[in-house]
């Protein structure tokens, strides 16, 4: 149900003009009861929904706010760049700038290419594998998410056979699994796609088993194939030099999105020398591909990121999160599980089918001002600090004491 009146007449209008209400992840028709579909606006970890209720935000627009919503050097810097233009024949020197600062941050990278969503980076990596290897077979791991066009996304309505006819499941994490699907792949094996972590949705999040990652890494060496690191998730939010420099594994080609440019909207791909001949020859573009707005902002965040050391300050907010979760839970006599980089939190109940209880929590705590979620890995920004943290555990509190009346 709705948040509020506004929210409420809001999702009606929308009902009519918008099939569903709205398109994809972030519908709140699948979250818990009081959720808000709206919000009216955001200032570092604080949100407001459309009927003015604040929130501390533990969603960060599902992962695009790392430095904290309406970040001042970010948006100065977007600002001073719209003064002079955006959307221009071409794109704007910032362009060169960030491209450069990219691949001296990202170790395998010696270029990068610009674009808008995670979805065109990750299928612009696996079309610059199979253009470079002259072949046809990806391995991807059953169940990961990678994008929302008819190659990888989870729904099959409106897909083909044959828009997935070279792709070869593995599981994550499973040496034999990705060992046999590259044998089934034989000598037509581009590439396999990776993500940094193991979260697919409404399960445990597995971190990357570094064995997997070197056994991935060697059969691509083995067979000339790319490794690909779906980094558009995690991407400068564990790590700024590439989320599989946590496990020592490096990729020939890596998609970033999300937190690149902190809420502006755009995307990268890194790739290695060896795959720079086959990138001009792939077909990669679109109306707002350069727009330099963008390039202002990610130029901004990841500048910031490296001089406040992002990583490090979301991990050691995401640990104090998590042991006061697990303290609190400890204190009603609830056993949760929290899983996933610190960063990118997912807690969840025992012996909870259907996430009964996970909803029940998020409902309570979001009346008590956290916006936490039952399914999906949170995402901290650089904008939680203790006192935030511990706001959201107040109302983790309430949370639990709601699951403990029901458990
Ligand atoms: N890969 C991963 C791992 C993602 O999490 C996402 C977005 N949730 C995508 C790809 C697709 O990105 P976008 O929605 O920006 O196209």
């Amino acid at each position: 149900g709705a948040a509020g009146p506004m929210d409420a007449a809001l999702r009606a209008r929308a009902r009519q003009v918008i099939p569903g209400g709205l398109w994809g992840h972030l519908n709140a028709a699948k979250l818990p009861d009081g959720y808000p579909q709206f919000f009216s606006r955001a200032e570092g970890c604080h949100l407001w929904d459309a009927d003015g209720r604040e929130f501390i935000d533990l969603m960060c627009s599902w992962g695009p706010i790392v430095l904290g919503h309406r970040h001042p050097a970010v948006e100065a810097a977007a600002s001073a760049q719209a003064a002079q233009g955006d959307c221009l024949n071409g794109p704007a020197p910032v362009l060169v700038e960030l491209a450069e600062l990219l691949v001296e941050m990202i170790p395998h990278a010696d270029w990068c290419l610009l674009a808008k969503n995670g979805t065109d980076a990750t299928t612009a990596c696996v079309t610059i594998a199979r253009a470079e290897t002259g072949r046809r077979k990806l391995l991807v791991a059953r169940g990961a998410y990678h994008g929302a066009v008819p190659w990888c996304s989870p729904s099959v309505a409106g897909v083909t056979e044959e828009d997935r006819a070279h792709l070869i499941p593995f599981e994550y994490n499973d040496a034999a699994s990705l060992e046999a699907a590259a044998d089934r792949a034989g000598a037509d094996l581009a590439g396999i796609i990776v993500s940094a972590f193991r979260h697919d949705m409404g399960v445990a999040l597995e971190l990357a088993d570094p064995a997997f990652g070197r056994q991935a890494r060697s059969i691509c060496d083995a067979t000339g194939a790319a490794l690909i690191l779906d980094d558009v998730r995690a991407g400068f939010r564990l790590d700024l030099g590439g989320s599989w420099e946590t496990i020592g594994v490096r990729p020939d080609l890596a998609a970033y999105s999300k937190a690149i440019a902190n809420g502006h909207a755009l995307a990268a791909v890194t790739g290695g020398e060896r795959f720079r001949e086959a990138t001009t020859r792939v077909y990669t573009t679109g109306s707002f591909w350069c727009t330099a707005v963008p390039m202002a902002a990610a130029l901004a965040t990841l500048t910031e990121l490296r001089r406040i050391d992002g990583p490090a300050r979301m991990r050691a907010m995401g640990e104090r999160l998590r042991a006061g979760l697990d303290r609190l839970a400890a204190r009603h006599g609830l056993t949760i599980r929290n899983s996933g980089p610190p960063a990118m939190p997912l807690m969840q109940f025992e012996q909870d089918p259907g996430v009964r209880l996970g909803e029940a929590f998020c409902a309570a705590a979001l009346r008590h001002g956290a916006y936490f979620h039952p399914r999906h890995n949170m995402f901290l920004s650089c904008a939680h600090g203790e006192a935030e943290i511990d706001t959201a555990l107040e109302a983790a509190d309430a949370g639990f004491a709601a699951v403990a009346a029901i458990a």
